[in-house]
């Protein structure tokens, strides 16, 4: 019933842009469990990329307004953490019912701000559902150890605290998952929480917020401060925040590992990635490409998982006219069309980065097998479209190479041998994924132990694990060393406490050396 009254505006909006409505909606922050309006000066405006229509403002939160939530945060936490175990799991069990139920209109929110296909929309919140699904056994996964005897009458064991209030600073291209990768593990542990969603499509964690409240998550347990760099750099600063969950481009994340880390406080931070698929000439020709084509075009590119980069061994080179053929045949349009295949990049300016790296390539001495620049989408002709590019004969030392891209462009290698395309793998700076498409066993075998990056896929295009395993991208792609949700997940949100304990009757005698076991 409470809930009832501190609702925004999320939930009951239509998604869809009114014709009658002159002045978009504002998004509201969430402090101390009520949505409130900022009383910002400055407001972004939030934009659909197919059609660029204002969806939304949101705003630059004030200094006060952040520090507000972070004392909302601050006020909750002892009564949160000693809330049962127990009772803060049946909050995330009615949370992920909650999500089931609001699915559509998730999605659709999602699809309206940051432009994927409805389907793809919905396996973003999946994705984010199952880390849900997986904090409901917290208990077990915050389970202590404990030694009995260790000397005579005298035990230790050990406890997960949770650490007191936390933050989560998110990316704009997976607005559900990402979000629900951090504060669920966060609280679930009994931690308290500030969330920043990207300036550039905050309305699922609004969304998802509404929700986790309505589930019963208590105020103040969570709260969301909109903004950009100063909010991220206010997060960083501040005393009361005990550790940062960051997601997003390398630039930003090194800089907020360096600025939290000066203040004292752990950090996990996922970063850029330049993920490659390496073809053996004896993969499965249909299934490889098919693999290929979703893994580098889907999301129209902008996924961290995303398979940028193919490195053709041998005569599998050969199968790129095949690809190209498939490629011209994916429908580039709205993310709310039924044929949709991808959807638009995030903003103009993503569009003439991309764009401005696949010339680079051309100038450098690739071949264009396949341009999207140009294309025209009819009846989203403003959007921020970029069909399906090829780019081959490619080399390490070209910017298309070098640089993420982050859209619909696939960059094809060619290697002589396996080994030289392990050696190309391994020379590149990231270290997100990998993935190897083949039929032998022994070739598997061998990427996956030479390869150095954090996630292998063999024959399995976008391997991002599960929640009982964890995030682990390595090298320039992750800073930290307890990566995000599965054990170190948990881990990051809790600090250890060791117990000593002795029943037994005391003895008479002093002694100042220092105690062994006896
Ligand atoms: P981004 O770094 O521009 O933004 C991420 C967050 O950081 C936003 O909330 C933004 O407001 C903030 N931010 C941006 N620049 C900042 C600065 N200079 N100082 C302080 N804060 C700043 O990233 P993005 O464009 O939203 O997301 C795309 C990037 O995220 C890609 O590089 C992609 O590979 C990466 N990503 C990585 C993973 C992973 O798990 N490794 C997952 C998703 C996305």
């Amino acid at each position: 019933p409470q809930f009832l009254g501190i609702r925004s505006c999320w939930l009951s909006m239509s998604p869809e842009p009114s014709t009658h409505q002159t002045k978009p909606p504002k998004v509201q922050n969430l402090i101390g469990g009520s949505f409130v309006d900022s009383q910002a000066s400055s407001y972004l405006d939030v934009i659909n990329p197919a059609t660029q229509e204002v969806v939304s403002q949101v705003p630059l939160t004030t200094n006060e307004e952040f520090k507000a939530a972070v004392s909302a945060a601050k006020q909750a936490y002892p009564s949160w953490r000693n809330t049962p175990i127990t009772t803060r799991q049946r909050v995330m069990l009615k949370f992920q019912e909650l999500i089931r139920k609001n699915m559509d209109k998730l999605a659709m929110n999602i699809t309206t701000e940051q432009g994927k296909t409805l389907k793809d929309a919905h396996g973003d919140i999946f994705r984010g559902l199952e880390v849900v699904e997986h904090a409901c056994g917290m208990a077990t996964l915050q389970m202590g150890e404990y030694v009995p005897n260790v000397s005579n009458g005298v035990d230790t064991y050990s406890l997960r605290e949770p650490l007191g209030v936390c933050a989560g600073i998110c990316p704009f291209n997976f607005p559900a998952m990402i979000p629900l990768w951090m504060f669920p593990v966060a609280v679930t542990c009994g931690n308290t929480f500030v969330l920043k969603p990207s300036e550039k499509d905050p309305g699922a964690s609004v969304i998802l917020a509404e929700l986790a409240m309505e589930a019963g998550l208590p105020d103040g347990v969570l709260n969301i401060v909109h903004g950009t760099n100063d909010t991220v750099n206010a997060i960083c600063d501040d005393d009361d925040i005990r550790a940062v969950s960051f997601v997003g481009s390398n630039t930003a994340g090194m800089h907020i590992y360096a600025r939290a880390a000066a203040k004292g406080k752990r950090i996990q931070s996922n970063m850029g990635a330049k993920n490659h698929g390496v073809v053996l000439p004896d993969a499965n020709v249909d299934a490889t490409l098919n693999a290929l084509l979703a893994a580098g075009f889907g999301a129209a590119g902008q996924r961290c998982m995303a398979l940028s980069t193919v490195v053709f061994v041998g005569n599998s080179k050969s199968w790129e006219d095949k690809l190209i053929e498939r490629a011209k045949a994916l429908k580039v349009t709205c993310g709310t069309e039924q044929d949709a295949d991808l959807g638009p990049v995030i903003s103009k300016e993503a569009k003439e980065r991309i764009c401005r790296l696949i010339q680079s390539g051309v100038d450098d001495g690739a071949k264009l097998l396949l341009d999207g620049r140009n294309i025209v989408v009819p009846g989203y002709e403003k959007g921020n479209f970029i069909g399906p590019t090829i780019l081959s004969g490619v080399t390490p030392d070209m910017e298309c190479y070098k640089e993420e891209i982050f859209g619909p462009v696939l960059v094809c290698m060619e290697a002589n041998s396996f080994d030289e395309a392990i050696d190309i793998i391994n020379r590149n700076k990231y270290g997100n994924g990998a993935a190897i498409f083949t039929t032998s066993g022994a070739a598997a075998r061998k990427f996956q132990m030479e390869i150095e990056a954090g996630q292998i896929g063999i024959n399995v295009p976008i391997p991002v694990p599960l929640p009982f395993f964890s995030f682990t991208g390595n090298k320039a792609s992750f800073a930290g060393d307890l990566n995000f949700y599965g054990k170190a997940g948990v881990d990051f949100f809790t600090q250890i406490k060791t117990v000593t304990q002795q029943w037994k009757d005391i003895p008479t005698s002093v002694s100042l050396a220092m105690p062994t076991s006896q």
